[in-house]
């Protein structure tokens, strides 16, 4: 381990966030690029051993992914929402420890056909459905060849297609362009929800961590001993660095290496595809849906929403999930397109008179964001290896980290912290 910050560094002072202000070291042991989950999840673990770090942060605010906003009053995640897989999920642990507000997220959720509730035959129907993919997925996963995960569903008609329009949103692609060995060793069970927002949540596991805000990291040479980060703020020194900037960001180019990275770890991050996943706000008293934070799911109409999440927290808050093939049909420069094919859908299913108050009060773009460019990196059939290339460290000074490196938990909140803990833990094991 190199000698105690405090003696060696040049400090730069700062703003957090506009609330706390912390002096930052120019030449810690780790610099950290990006205050997602990720990067709070390192920079917590490598204090705690007592290394000195630098957190840089392109945006003004950190929890990148994840961030809560107030609506009217109430805070609404426009990123990350759900935390998934409670058992395995690290932010679970650590949210029990904490005493933080969790709850268990609701197992049934609404069932609708052409606007009035299904019949328990009906309901019946999709879960076995549901089922079936699940069985015939997980059984052709065992082969040796990788194959489109879509490929192995069995035909089950209008149901299969929902099943597939369900899965397909959740894994940010159609079904046909994901991997089906990545596909199935995400654990989906178990589900939580956290009052006051799970970016709030991570705002506060983030709250007086050594960030730079505003700073955009640009070029990282790793030539010469230790590694330089050349950022938008000046020239850090380090003896190593942990990356947790989004696959999409990666793959135009926003870091420059040199030397450039190696073929394999250059290949591994061009070889992940953009998964879209993005929220229509909409507040809706009047909605039809009783209870509080259930899924709903609307069939029997040409256009069927892949996700409906109803009176988030008890409001009358309602996410309309927008799925990639969909948010791809939008013109980019015409911000209103998602409220009206939202309520355009939700017409289709309880006529004009039901959503005579329904607004749509925002509408994410996580898509066109230039520090995020998805919502979270996918694994195209045939490539189910690249997470874990990515693992192994460059020149034992770059070590990445993020969402897209988890097995068990890609593209979440809880995958990217256990990313960042695993890279923290191999570097104080290395400087050590
Ligand atoms: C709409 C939506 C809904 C979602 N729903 C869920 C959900 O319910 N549950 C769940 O668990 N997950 C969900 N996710 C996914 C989850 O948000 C992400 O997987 C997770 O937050 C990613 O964390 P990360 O640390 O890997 O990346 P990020 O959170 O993106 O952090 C990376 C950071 O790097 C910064 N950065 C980028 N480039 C640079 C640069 N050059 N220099 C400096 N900084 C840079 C970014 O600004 C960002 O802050 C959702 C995502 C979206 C978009």
């Amino acid at each position: 381990m190199k000698e105690p910050a405090a003696k060696r560094g040049v400090e730069i002072s700062v703003s957090l966030d506009g609330e706390t202000s912390t002096s930052l070291n120019a030449n810690p042991d780790v610099v950290i690029v990006g205050a997602g989950s990720a990067g709070i999840a390192a920079a917590r673990r490598l204090l705690a051993s007592g290394l000195s770090v630098t957190v840089l942060e392109a945006r003004g605010r950190i929890g990148g992914r994840t961030v809560t906003r107030l609506f009217k009053g109430h805070p609404l995640d426009l990123g990350a929402h759900w935390l998934h897989a409670g058992p395995i999920n690290p932010l679970v642990k650590l949210g029990h420890g904490r005493g933080e507000p969790l709850r268990r997220a609701p197992v049934n959720g609404h069932f609708f056909v052409h606007g009035r509730p299904g019949s328990r035959a009906q309901r019946a129907a999709l879960d076995r459905a549901f089922a079936m993919a699940d069985r015939a997925m997980t059984q052709a996963a065992k082969a040796h060849e990788d194959q489109p995960a879509a490929r192995t569903l069995p035909p089950m008609g209008p149901q299969g297609r929902r099943v597939a329009a369900i899965h397909g949103l959740v894994s940010g692609r159609p079904l046909d362009e994901v991997s089906l060995h990545d596909f199935p060793s995400m654990e989906y069970s178990d589900n939580l929800f956290i009052a006051g927002g799970l970016g709030a949540y991570v705002r506060r596991l983030g709250h007086d961590l050594p960030v730079r805000l505003n700073t955009a990291v640009r070029a990282i040479d790793w030539s010469g001993q230790g590694v330089r980060i050349d950022s938008s703020a000046g020239t850090l020194q380090a003896s190593a660095v942990i990356v947790t900037t989004p696959m999409a960001v990666l793959q135009q180019g926003a870091i420059r290496f040199a030397p450039a990275l190696p073929t394999t770890i250059g290949e591994a991050v061009h070889g992940f595809t953009q998964g879209v996943y993005e929220h229509v706000v909409l507040h809706w008293p009047d909605s039809p849906f009783r209870g509080a934070d259930r899924l709903a799911s609307l069939t029997g109409t040409h256009r069927q929403p892949p996700g409906l999440l109803t009176r988030i927290d008890g409001t009358p808050f309602h996410f309309f999930e927008l799925d990639q093939p969909t948010a791809a049909a939008f013109d980019r420069r015409d911000i209103h397109a998602p409220y009206r094919y939202a309520r355009e859908v939700l017409a289709e299913q309880f006529g004009y008179r039901a959503i005579q108050n329904l607004s749509a009060v925002y509408s994410t773009a996580w898509r066109h964001d230039p520090w995020s460019r998805a919502s979270w990196a996918v694994v195209p059939p045939g490539l189910y290896a690249i997470r874990d290339v990515l693992k192994a460290p460059v020149g034992e000074r770059i070590w990445f980290a993020g969402e897209a490196l988890s097995r068990a938990q890609w593209g979440t909140a809880g995958g990217a912290w256990e990313e960042g803990e695993r890279a923290a833990g191999e570097i104080i094991a290395h400087l050590r």
